[in-house]
C-alpha cells in the first residue's frame, strides 16, 4: 500500500553545512522524514510543493534578539518581532534578558516572559537569563527554568535595571555557570575606556556619529574580551562573545580557541555591511554598540568569516520607538543604541556574502543556523535538514532582486538601516515544523495547514517546572 506523508517538497536545492544538492523532501508530523534525489512515486503527500528553482535552507537560529516584552512592548513585542523574524527566514530565536521589564534575572522574570512568549511567539524560542551584580544566587533557579545561558554586560547596558557586572561579579557568575553546565555570553567593551571617552566627547561638544565611534574604540572590545577569555579559562565556563565588530576581536578569540579555550564568537549583519560613513549618513537608525567601523574593518571581518573564525551571526535586533532614534540637536550620544535588523539577516548574508564576495552558501548556513544549533545544544533537531530533524525550512529564490521598503518590514516600528537597499535573494516561504509561518508567492495556494498564522512557537531546551 502506498505510504502517505503530510508534505512533499520536490526539486529544490537543499543547502546544509555539508553541501548542496537537488532533492525532494518528505515532511511528516513536523519533521523531515526523507531527503532523496527522487522520492518514490508510491510516496503520496497531502500537500505537494514544487520548489524548482528555489534553494532550501534550514531555518535560521537567531540567538541574539531583544523583543522587549513584557514591559517595553511598545518598543517591539513577541507578535510583531516574531512575524519579522519569520519573514526573514528565522524559525528559532533567543530573547535577551534585558529591555523587557522585569528583566530575566530570577525565576519570576523568567515565568512572566515565558508566558508572554508562549502566547504570542510565531516561531520557536529560548530565553536568556541575565547575570547582573548581586544575582549570582539566582543563576541556579534560572538554569532550572531552562534558560539557554547567562548574558552579562561588561559596560553600561543603557538599561538602568540591568547594570554591568564588575570583574568580581563576572568571575563569580562564570564559576557558577561552569558548575551548572551552562554558558555565559558577554557584551564585551571596557566600561572604563567607553565611560571616559564618552565623557570626554561630551565635554568637548563632539556629538557626531564619528565621535561616537571614536568613544568606543576596537581596543575597548579587545581589552574586555581578553579578560573574559582569561576568566573562561580559569573557571572552565564556556564563553560566547556577542556582537564582535572587528576582525581583531575575532582573531583574539581564534588564538584562545587554538589554545583550547571553550569560547565562541558572534558578529552581526550590520558589522558585515555598514560603515561609519553609513552611520553618519543614516543617523540614529544606524547607532549600535559597539559602533559601526570602517570599510577596511568590514572587509577584514568577511575574511575572518571566510577563514571560519566567526562562529555565529545574530541580528542583535534592538528596536525602539522612532522618537528615541532622533535628537533635536543631532547629538548621537543621546539616541538609543540598537539596530532593527532581525528581518534582514539572511538577506544581508546572501547579498554581501554570497553574491558580492562568493562566500559559499554552506558557510552562511553554518553561521546562521548550524553553529548556533550546535553551540546551544539544539543540533541535529535544528540547524540542518536531515531525516528526524524539525522541518524548519526557508525557501529562497536566490537570484530575485528587490529593494527593501518600509512597507516590507513587520516590526512594530518599521525603521531599519537597510531600508532602500537592494538585495538579491528573496525569501519565498518559511516553515516551522512543516507549517508555513511566512509565505510570499509559494505555498499560498495550499490549503489545510492547521491554524496557519496563529502563534505556534514552542520553547526550546528545558521547561520551567
Ligand atoms: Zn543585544
Amino acid at each position: 500500500m502506498a505510504r502517505e506523508v503530510d508534505m512533499v517538497i520536490r526539486n529544490g536545492t537543499v543547502v546544509t553545512a555539508e553541501g548542496s544538492r537537488t532533492a525532494d523532501l518528505a515532511v511528516e508530523q513536523g519533521r523531515i522524514a526523507a531527503v532523496e534525489r527522487h522520492l518514490s512515486p508510491n510516496l503520496r503527500a497531502v500537500r505537494e510543493v514544487d520548489a524548482s528553482g528555489l534553494h532550501i535552507f534550514p531555518g535560521l537560529i537567531d540567538t541574539h534578539v531583544h523583543l522587549n516584552e513584557p514591559g517595553r512592548t511598545e518598543w517591539e513585542g513577541f507578535a510583531s518581532g516574531t512575524r519579522s523574524l519569520a519573514a526573514g527566514g528565522v524559525t528559532t530565536f533567543f530573547d535577551m534578558p534585558l529591555n523587557s521589564k522585569p528583566t530575566v534575572t530570577g525565576r519570576a522574570g523568567f515565568e512572566v516572559k515565558a508566558e508572554a512568549a508562549g502566547k504570542r511567539s510565531l516561531i520557536d524560542y529560548g530565553l536568556w537569563g541575565g547575570l547582573i551584580p548581586g544575582n549570582v544566587e539566582k543563576l541556579e533557579e534560572l538554569h532550572e527554568c531552562g534558560v539557554v545561558g547567562f548574558k552579562a554586560f561588561m559596560s553600561d547596558s543603557g538599561i538602568d535595571e540591568f547594570p554591568a557586572v564588575d570583574d568580581a561579579y563576572l568571575w563569580e557568575g562564570m564559576e557558577t555557570a561552569a558548575r551548572l553546565g551552562s554558558l555565559v555570553a558577554v557584551h564585551a567593551e571596557s566600561r572604563w575606556i567607553t565611560a571616559r571617552l564618552t565623557a570626554s566627547c561630551l565635554s568637548q561638544g563632539r556629538t557626531t556619529a564619528r565621535d561616537y565611534e571614536a568613544s568606543r574604540p576596537i581596543l575597548s572590545e579587545m581589552e574586555a574580551v581578553q579578560k573574559a577569555v582569561a576568566f573562561a579559562r580559569l573557571t572552565g565556563c564556556p564563553l560566547h562573545v556577542v556582537h564582535a565588530s572587528s576582525a581583531r576581536v575575532v582573531r583574539l578569540i581564534q588564538a584562545a580557541k587554538d589554545e583550547g579555550a571553550d569560547v565562541t564568537v558572534e558578529t552581526c549583519p550590520h558589522y558585515l555591511t555598514l560603515t561609519t560613513e553609513d552611520a553618519e549618513r543614516l543617523g540614529g537608525v544606524a547607532k549600535c554598540a559597539p559602533p559601526l567601523r570602517s570599510r577596511e574593518e568590514v572587509d577584514a571581518l568577511w575574511e575572518a568569516v571566510a577563514d571560519g573564525a566567526v562562529d555565529t551571526v545574530g541580528s542583535d535586533h534592538s528596536p525602539c520607538p522612532p522618537s528615541m532614534k532622533e535628537d533635536s540637536e543631532g547629538n548621537i550620544f543621546r539616541i538609543w543604541g540598537g539596530i532593527s535588523g532581525a528581518q534582514s539577516t539572511l538577506n544581508v548574508l546572501l547579498e554581501e556574502g554570497h553574491h558580492r564576495r562568493s562566500v559559499p552558501l554552506e558557510t552562511i548556513v553554518q553561521l546562521a543556523s548550524t553553529n548556533p544549533a550546535k553551540r546551544f545544544g539544539l543540533y541535529p533537531q535544528k540547524g540542518t535538514i536531515t531525516p528526524g530533524s524539525d522541518a524548519d525550512l526557508v525557501l529562497v529564490d536566490l537570484r530575485a532582486a528587490w529593494v527593501l521598503h518600509r512597507e516590507n518590514l513587520y516590526y512594530r516600528h518599521p525603521h531599519s538601516p537597510y531600508v532602500g537597499r537592494s538585495f538579491r535573494g528573496r525569501i519565498r516561504a518559511t516553515l516551522l515544523r512543516g507549517r508555513p509561518v511566512y509565505t510570499d508567492g509559494v505555498l499560498e495556494g495550499l490549503s489545510g495547514f492547521p491554524s496557519s498564522g496563529e502563534p505556534g512557537g514552542r520553547p526550546v531546551g528545558r521547561r520551567c517546572r
